[in-house]
């Protein structure tokens, strides 16, 4: 083995790269596709792109991009969005930066974290670039066991990941029982609530997570620009907690993390809720599509409150081969411990129109 290698920190070593949905170009190359003619179906990216307002922010800013970023006015506004001092708010370089700078403050060799099996990558990733030890926690029906999660932490355990909704599996925890399992941690726990999908949730079953951050001061909540505003290209998101909590994520924040075009475009986003509602209108309407055809197949899918859906495919590693050579790409799940299911995110009408057509043909040549 080189030098080079084997002296690098051995909690590093050990570390699997993150895998990325596989990039359209990519597939492009590799079956010789035209780039136009694919489906992406695999990073839960909002098929409408971004709000036009955020995309004529944009545009307006790029003569400004000679000067180091100010990012006064985008914290400005998601503390008004959110009706919270702005002492209480991080920026991120996507919300990964978030979950990033949180494992830098809590985590190191000596320490631990606890997730949930098939729960968000990054947590194990975040955690184990420290040194920290990884408590990985049984799943329950595919999503979060908040009791047993609660029962695996140990005196060194500093943060406790949760995803609600979760990626991939797309599970939900009620608020009430959320909330309630919250209050039983003890207090030097960080709790990460990781709300990517928070938009998608549907009315009946929201409720404002961020009110808890006035009874629960190890709180952390994080949010994206990624998933419903259709920005996850410009890499941009925010952490809502405590003030002290916050400070300590700013000292080890690089000074510079949000570029101009990113916050320029987010302050706009938020001051488009009609491109938000339009969004999910779409998702609600495709995902009960998609579930009805997958009834009709005989195939099981996870009740999602997200941007995506994951099904139950027998011999789902052959059937997303079928689906990429058909120019479809969605997101096999065997890295989370799911080798029999694939995750779909919902796209426009005529992308899942595709990704369907795609599947009944993989299907029936398996
Ligand atoms: C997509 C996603 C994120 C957001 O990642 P960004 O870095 O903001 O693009 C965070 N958490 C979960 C669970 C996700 O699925």
């Amino acid at each position: 083995m080189e030098l080079a290698y084997s002296e690098a920190l051995p909690y590093v070593r050990s570390i699997s790269p993150y895998q990325p949905g596989k990039p359209i170009t990519e597939l492009a190359r590799e079956f010789g596709l035209a780039v136009g003619s694919i489906v992406k179906l695999a990073s839960n990216e909002n098929p409408l792109g971004m709000s036009p307002k955020a995309r004529g922010a944009m545009l307006a800013e790029i003569d400004g991009l000679a000067r180091y970023p100010d990012d006064y006015e985008l914290k400005r506004s998601v503390a008004e969005h959110h009706d919270l001092g702005m002492e209480r708010i991080v920026l991120g370089n996507g919300s990964n930066d978030l979950l990033e700078l949180i494992a830098r403050v809590y985590l190191a060799s000596g320490r631990s974290a606890v997730f949930s099996r098939h729960a968000f990558a990054v947590y194990a990733l975040a955690t184990q670039a420290t040194g920290a030890e990884c408590i990985e926690v049984a799943a329950h029906e595919f999503g979060h066991d908040l009791d047993a999660m609660l029962a695996a932490v140990r005196a060194d355990t500093r943060v406790v990941w949760i995803a609600n909704p979760n990626n991939p599996t797309g599970t939900f925890l009620p608020y009430a029982e959320l909330k309630s399992a919250l209050r039983r941690l003890p207090e030097q726990v960080i709790v990460v609530l990781d709300e990517a999908y928070n938009a998608y949730i549907p009315p009946n079953e929201q409720a404002d997570t961020v009110q808890w951050l006035h009874e629960l001061p190890n709180l952390v909540i994080t949010r994206t620009f990624s998933k419903v505003y259709g920005m996850a290209g410009l890499r941009i998101g925010y952490a809502l907690t405590s003030a002290a909590i916050a400070d300590l994520m700013n000292r080890v924040r690089q000074p510079f993390n949000c570029n101009n075009l990113a916050l320029a475009a987010a302050i706009a986003a938020l001051d488009d809720q009609a491109f938000v509602e339009r969004s999910v209108a779409l998702n609600a309407q495709e995902m009960t599509r998609l579930c009805t055809a997958f009834g009709r197949l005989g195939l099981d899918s996870i009740p999602s409150r997200g941007n995506f859906i994951t099904v139950r495919v027998p011999k789902a590693a052959a059937v997303n081969l079928a689906l990429l050579k058909q120019g479809v790409i969605v997101r096999p799940l065997a890295g989370y411990g799911m080798p029999d299911h694939l995750r779909v995110t919902i796209g426009l009408a005529e992308e899942n129109t595709r990704f369907l057509a795609a599947l009944e043909t993989a299907l029936r040549g398996r």
